[in-house]
């Protein structure tokens, strides 16, 4: 059996380093936030090139904080992307602004920096562009166009710890990027986690209030806060995991290559990482006109896959309210149709690659990928 993601080999290659790292929170009775966290903020930020990290309890709680520290509200509209996972627009909701979608760049699935501007109304405030895979989306003309206009940008970077853009890391080039430590995630927590990284001292000072009750000192509540705290023992396995999340990343990259050069020849339509883009392969997806028939035939022989997303956010049932319908987003609806993620984790062997490649090549052979 090929997995999608395999948690239990990279446990057990930390053990030791992990295990002692929970009973010393355990013994401290740093139970929330705490010394472990402090420090995990601060090595974090520095991992991302930011002035500050905020730690809070998963990546929806970063991207609402986020939101909320820029004045977002009612009334408010922030432009995103349909084709994500739904918390991008969940937390737009937490702030009670309201998403305007924009499509997709079929090439990169991230937002399309051509569509923006038709999407800016008076009552836009901000900007919210998800590097979905783990690849950065296209930044310059998203900043630029945030500039024009006056708006904040909020990068959803839950899928891309440590990806870059022209060199630069994701969560540093907005105004504040939120990241998700949900155990699946490339660098994952043993429960659930998040953080916001931002440059701006004010932004820093208003979140570490909202994320514990709104509270300058203990019982002063200036902000209507929300218990967003995270965990000692998340920030103690956070910090002994990201000593080694540089060497995991390089590892996704590799069995990306390994892919690559795999798939070579082959008709299969494999990820488009742009030049200036550090890719860093959270979801390693293809694109299928015959996405069931291939997954269950990589079921059968052992090999797992999954689909990232299968309803781009407009279509969900959820989300009706906001009155798009299927056709408004053409490019985001074709990737959700299409797409299909193949195993990809950082212990990922050259030889479990080939054997995914070889059978997704056969089934490609046997009837051809859309054109
Ligand atoms: C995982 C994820 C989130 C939410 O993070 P949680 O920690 O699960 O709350 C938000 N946006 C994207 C793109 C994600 O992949």
């Amino acid at each position: 059996m090929i997995p999608f993601v395999d948690l239990k080999s990279q446990y057990l290659s930390i053990k030791q380093e992990v295990d002692a790292a929970i009973l010393k929170t355990i013994e401290s009775c740093a139970f929330t936030l705490g010394p472990d966290v402090a420090a995990f903020e601060k090595e974090f930020a520095s991992y991302c090139t930011v002035k500050h990290g905020i730690a809070v309890n998963n990546g929806t709680s970063a991207l609402h904080l986020a939101l909320l520290a820029a004045n977002i509200g009612e009334g408010d509209e922030v432009i995103t992307v349909p084709f994500t996972f739904v918390a991008s627009v969940a937390a737009i909701y937490y702030s009670r602004a309201t998403p305007v979608f924009v499509d997709i760049d079929p090439r990169t699935f991230t937002m399309d920096p051509a569509k923006i501007e038709a999407a800016i109304t008076p009552r836009t405030k901000a900007i919210l562009p998800v590097h979905l895979y783990g690849q950065c989306a296209d930044m310059d003309p998203i900043l630029a166009i945030a500039k024009k206009h006056n708006l904040i940008v909020i990068e959803d970077a839950c899928q891309a710890h440590g990806a870059e853009y022209k060199g630069r890391r994701a969560g540093s080039m907005g105004d504040m990027g939120a990241f998700s430590f949900y155990p699946g995630k490339n660098l994952g927590a043993y429960g659930e986690g998040g953080l916001v990284s931002t440059n701006n001292d004010e932004f820093n000072r208003t979140i570490r209030m909202l994320r514990d009750w709104g509270a300058e000192k203990k019982y002063h509540h200036v902000l209507k806060g929300y218990n967003y705290r995270m965990e000692g023992i998340q920030g103690a396995v956070l910090r002994v995991k990201l000593k080694y999340l540089e060497g995991w990343t390089e590892q996704r990259r590799a069995a990306a290559a390994n892919y690559a050069r795999f798939f070579a020849g082959s008709n299969v339509r494999i990820p488009e990482a742009l030049p200036h883009n550090r890719h860093v392969f959270h979801v390693y997806a293809i694109r299928t006109a015959h996405r069931t028939e291939w997954m269950d035939a990589l079921n059968k022989q052992g090999i797992a896959s999954g689909i990232h997303y299968p309803i781009p956010v407009h279509l969900l049932p959820a989300y009706a309210d906001l009155g798009y319908k299927a056709g408004d987003f053409p490019h985001s609806e074709q990737a959700a149709n299409e797409t299909m993620s193949l195993p990809m984790f950082p212990e990922l062997t050259a030889q479990q690659c080939q054997t995914v490649a070889t059978a997704v090549k056969a089934l490609a052979e046997a009837k051809p990928a859309a054109a």
